[in-house]
């Protein structure tokens, strides 16, 4: 492990000392040495935290020299993706070729200099409801593997880690993601507010799993965590002639068919109001809800006509 040493803070926000790792469990044992330390792999999401007054970190655990988080491997029919993969590596056409969602999430994540910094693993941790790649991994069931003390390595799904119901514990570190090779076609669209690269309004993610027969689909940023509308799911797989679904597409769908699914989608993340109960009007849902709602609707619609294009 290489330490340097301590730096002199020029400002409020900045840590004391910074620790650079060159292996998971030695990160895991940096942060153990000192319990305020932070982890910190591309800096874009925790830098802004500092620069806001948000986050006054004592020390820093630095994980870009963690060579076995940078990469990904084969493993058992899933990729094995470090958690320091950026996102500019994410976009390129090798890794596009194996995990096409994934890829295309990493390539809408910021402008350049963002996602040549920003790292899978972070926008994960940091868990934003506009986390670009989180709809995507939650559509594939990916399963996080976290390093602990000891050399201890546990699991955890993707949907338990976001839903808050198994998060990250102290002195842990996020090493890897296991994603699984589906070998067929994926889609990942996301409405921004503007031009140019900016964080979403809605996304979706669309991939599809012949070994099971399944449409999977999670969209983003209109909840706290992504929302997979899973009967939609299902009645859309039950319309899809599975024979002839090929890594390269599918049988297309009847565009009557597509616009159910879309708007079956976004009713599913958009629900009306309940009904009053004291016989008054039924509310409605504003008009930026209603808009979000139609958006929703075209992304999901538009997302599974391309997987199956
Ligand atoms: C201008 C700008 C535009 C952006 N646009 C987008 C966008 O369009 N879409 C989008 O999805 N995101 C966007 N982001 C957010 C950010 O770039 C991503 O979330 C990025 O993936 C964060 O990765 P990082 O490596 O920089 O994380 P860091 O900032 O290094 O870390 C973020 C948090 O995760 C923790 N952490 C990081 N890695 C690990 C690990 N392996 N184990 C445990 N904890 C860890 C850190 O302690 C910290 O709490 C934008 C950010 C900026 C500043």
């Amino acid at each position: 492990m290489s330490t340097h040493a301590p730096h002199a803070p020029n400002g409020p926000g900045l840590a004391r000392s910074v620790t650079l790792p060159a292996t998971l469990d030695e990160a895991v044992a940096a942060l153990a040495a000192i319990p305020a330390a932070v982890p910190v792999a591309g800096g874009t999401d925790l830098m802004a935290s500092v620069n806001a007054g948000q986050l006054r970190p004592a020390a820093l655990v630095g994980l870009g020299h963690i060579s076995e988080i940078r990469g990904w491997e084969y493993l058992d029919g899933h990729g094995l993706l470090g958690a320091g993969l950026t996102h500019a590596r994410m976009g390129r056409p090798d890794f596009a070729a194996l995990f096409p969602a994934l890829a295309a999430a990493a390539r809408a994540a910021g402008p350049p200099q963002i996602r040549n910094a920003g790292t899978l693993g972070g926008n994960v941790v940091t868990a934003a409801p506009t986390g670009d790649t989180l709809p995507v991994l939650a559509a594939l069931e990916a399963v996080l593997v976290i390093a602990g003390p000891g050399g201890a390595r546990r699991e955890v799904p993707i949907g338990h880690l976001l839903a808050g119901m198994d998060m990250l514990r102290p002195g842990e570190i996020l090493g890897h993601l296991r994603v699984p090779l589906l070998h067929a076609p994926q889609a990942f669209l996301k409405a921004t507010g503007r031009t140019g690269p900016s964080r979403a309004v809605a996304s979706a993610a669309v991939v599809l799993d012949p070994a099971r027969r399944g449409v999977r689909c999670a969209i983003g940023a209109v909840a706290p965590m992504p929302l997979r509308p899973l009967e939609a799911e299902q009645w859309v797989a039950s319309l899809i002639d599975w024979s002839v679904v090929t890594q390269r597409g599918a049988s297309a769908l009847a565009p009557e068919a597509l616009d159910a699914f879309g708007q079956y989608v976004a009713m599913a993340c958009i629900p009306d109001p309940p009904p009053a109960e004291d016989g008054a009007a039924a509310p409605v849902l504003p008009p930026a809800a209603l808009q979000l709602r139609r958006t929703v609707a075209a992304l999901a619609r538009r997302g599974l006509g391309r997987a199956l294009a």
